[in-house]
């Protein structure tokens, strides 16, 4: 066991006491839905639920995969919620939601890896709520036909998130089950078959990572076609997973996001609570604008 660092001053969360955060959490219930704001413990949840800003889980609460990092339990889940994507396009609709992440727990145990979930679920969206634009956040599809990546790909979300999380040193011990060039091959993937897509990935910090082997992954992201890129400190969840190794101050953050912006990323964000879904909608309404 890691005992659990003191937080810095910087890493301060609002309490989820207000009427939207409420409102968001009704919905979510009544639709029996998992989200993963709740499911990861995510710091976030006070100010986004406030705005319903929920970033939905489908295919269960239960992972086949057990990332250092993760809060999500590891196990063998159960059968695919069919009548889940009428519920989640019902929730988005409900919520009002111009721009909605939709991530996924693991399944190593599906022929497709949930693929085709994944397309049910866009196209109930894209059915109730036209003008919705879509973010999903995928599992990495690792050992599984290529038509299962191509037809999430075909499904036509405007933004296709899978997160790198960490330098390539370190996915032994934080992301034992992925691998890291595969993972970037899926993001350069998706550029190929839809280059209007637009890509994102995301880093935690504070892991053990160098500042120089964070650089060489933005390389990498860049020749993938990456177009979005989140940093976000990692806070440990249980005694149990994975400890800090620091905290990354906000000025570093800071320095990532100049690199960053340099190497010729649309957009960019980097700080200590940022994560793959926070401001999801206002900074991809922001690079549609610009
Ligand atoms: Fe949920 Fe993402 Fe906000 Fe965290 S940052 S509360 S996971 S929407
Ligand atoms: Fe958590 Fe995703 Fe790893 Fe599963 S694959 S343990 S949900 S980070």
């Amino acid at each position: 066991d890691s005992p659990i660092q003191r937080k810095p001053e910087w890493i301060r969360v609002k309490a989820p006491v207000s009427k939207g955060y409420a409102e968001t959490r009704e919905i979510v219930k009544s639709k029996g839905l998992v989200t993963v704001c709740e499911e990861a413990a995510c710091p976030n949840i006070g100010e986004c639920w406030d705005k319903k800003h929920a970033t939905m889980m489908i295919l269960g609460e239960i992972c086949t995969r057990a990332c250092a990092f993760c809060n999500v339990r590891t196990g063998l889940p159960g059968a695919v919620d069919t009548d889940e994507p009428r519920r989640v396009a019902e929730a988005v609709a409900e919520m009002g939601l111009n721009h909605v992440v939709i991530t996924s727990v693991d399944r190593d145990d599906l022929e497709d890896g949930g693929a085709q979930h994944f397309v049910d679920v866009i196209e109930a969206i894209r059915a109730a709520s036209p003008g919705t634009t879509i973010e999903i956040l995928t599992p990495d599809f690792l050992r599984k036909p290529a038509w299962a990546l191509d037809k999430v790909i075909d499904a036509g979300p405007d933004v296709f998130n899978h997160n790198l999380e960490t330098v390539p040193r370190l996915y032994l011990s934080i992301r034992p089950g992925a691998r890291y060039y595969h993972s970037m091959r899926l993001l350069e993937r998706v550029k190929e078959r839809a280059p209007h897509q637009f890509t994102k990935s995301g880093l935690m910090v504070g892991l053990g990572e160098s500042k120089e082997e964070v650089m060489q992954v933005m390389d990498d992201m860049r020749s993938a076609g990456i177009d979005f890129l989140t940093i976000g400190q990692y806070l440990q969840p249980t005694r149990k997973h994975a400890p800090v190794e620091r905290f990354v101050t906000p000025e570093e953050f800071k320095s990532y996001e100049v690199l960053a912006r340099a190497k010729g990323f649309l957009m960019v964000s980097a700080s200590p609570l940022t994560r793959s879904s926070y401001h999801a909608d206002a900074d991809f309404a922001e690079m549609k604008a610009a």
